[in-house]
């Protein structure tokens, strides 16, 4: 695995930290799991769901929402590793700056990694208000967006 540092230079890249109030973020050293979904109303409303893995903040942005109930899959486009700081972040992202726009937090809580396979397929837990139970994460050639950045995700069957 990359080490966690190595893993936020794309999204340092991407922010002017003197123009945006995002944080600049450190690697975490914490052993919470968390995760945390944000409300985006970026150019297009989407979500994006966080988990705390290895000290940063896996990403994936979801155009729909994450799926409350099984039988639901969704469209999950991985984005860049955020750093753990960014958990509690909401606010105005100003016009100019990437990702510009309003972000809340639509859901957050306790995230438990069950099991991961050749980095295309997780299954985890996630203890939130609205998201809760198993859920999984699996990695998908093709799909709308060009790229190999495109996964499914859903909730298990109880
Ligand atoms: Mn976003």
């Amino acid at each position: 695995m990359k080490d966690s540092e190595d893993s936020l230079k794309s999204y340092k890249r991407r922010r002017d930290f003197s123009r945006t109030p995002e944080p600049e973020g450190r690697p975490g050293k914490t052993d919470r799991k968390r995760f945390v979904v944000h409300e985006h109303h970026a150019r297009r409303l989407h979500w994006d769901l966080r988990l705390e893995v290895g000290g940063v903040l896996r990403s994936w942005a979801v155009p729909k929402g994450p799926p409350e109930k099984p039988g639901i899959r969704r469209l999950a486009v991985q984005t860049e590793d955020h750093p753990v700081d960014y958990i509690d972040f909401k606010g105005i992202i100003p016009e100019g700056n990437y990702g510009a726009g309003t972000v809340d937090i639509w859901d957050t809580g306790g995230f438990e990694l069950v099991e991961e396979k050749d980095d295309k397929e997780l299954k985890f837990i996630l203890l939130g208000k609205r998201l809760n139970g198993t859920y999984y994460l699996l990695k998908i050639k093709g799909g709308k967006i060009p790229g190999d950045k495109n996964w499914l995700l859903f909730k298990a069957k109880e």
